[in-house]
């Protein structure tokens, strides 16, 4: 589809990017996406552009929350859309979640266009166009969600959510599970779990992890999301962005 060389040392990150770009063109992402598109690469860039092993238990956290969950959410926004939409929908099968599109600017036309991108991608009947639902103490545009998706949820997974939608979606009392790449950011620190690590490696992680945790049993589960321990996650996303051995 695009044309970087396989054995470029950054081949994943020109790869993303040129992803975020195809979005905009799609109408999928805005151009704040493209901002915060930069901001995530400059993160990715002081974490050495892999997964940690603290994010990787964040990660594994997350699916046991999942797979706990009565009623799981991923929400997708024109970022999440553009660089993981089969992921998601392979997510959403692991562990019997919903998808809910779900925009910081929402316009009716990027709604339908993530919508249709979603389904070209596997997703069934993604949520978020009905919009009969708010999140309490946000202005009206950014409130709306489905009142039987999000509105409804236990459990959301909000990848790149903007700090104050996620600091109000905690305080629903919803359990948040967070991707997002600054340990700083206000979203990382409402978070249940915050998964410090690029979406494009924490999503399928998070599906590889629900599918070995499939079989274990609930007390188990309950276990893992227990010691899970997100001020220490933070902490340990902080200290290798730090003391990082670049290359
Ligand atoms: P705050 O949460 O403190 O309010 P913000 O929401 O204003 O900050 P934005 O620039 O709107 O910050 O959000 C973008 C966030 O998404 C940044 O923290 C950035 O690191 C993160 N991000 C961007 N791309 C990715 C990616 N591919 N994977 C994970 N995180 C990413
Ligand atoms: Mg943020």
């Amino acid at each position: 589809e695009i044309d970087v060389p396989a054995d470029h040392p950054r081949y994943e990150s020109l790869l993303t990017r040129h992803r975020i770009e195809a979005g905009v063109e799609q109408g999928i992402t805005s151009k704040q996406g493209l901002i915060a598109e930069g901001r995530g690469e400059a993160f990715d860039y002081l974490l050495g552009e892999e997964t940690t092993e603290s994010a990787d238990a964040a990660a594994r956290a997350a699916a046991a929350h999942l797979l706990l969950a009565d009623h799981p959410v991923l929400s997708v926004n024109g970022n999440v859309a553009a660089l993981v939409p089969g992921e998601i929908a392979d997510l959403a099968e692991a562990v019997g979640a919903e998808v809910e599109v779900n925009l910081f600017n929402r316009t009716d036309e990027r709604m339908q266009a993530i919508a249709d991108h979603l389904r070209e991608h596997g997703v069934t009947d993604p949520k978020g166009l009905t919009a009969d639902g708010r999140i309490p103490g946000l202005s009206h545009e950014r409130a709306k969600v489905d009142a039987d998706g999000i509105g409804a949820a236990d459990v959301v997974v909000v990848p790149l959510e903007d700090g104050d939608r996620a600091e109000a979606l905690a305080a629903m009392g919803k359990t948040e599970i967070v991707i997002d790449l600054n340990p700083l950011s206000r979203s990382a620190q409402s978070a249940a779990v915050p998964i410090v690590d690029n979406i494009i490696r924490a999503i399928p992680n998070i599906a590889r992890h629900a599918r070995e945790l499939q079989d274990v049993t609930e007390a188990e589960l309950r276990e893992i999301v227990a010691t899970f321990d997100a001020e220490e996650a933070l902490r340990a996303a902080e200290e290798a962005i730090r003391s990082g051995d670049l290359e």
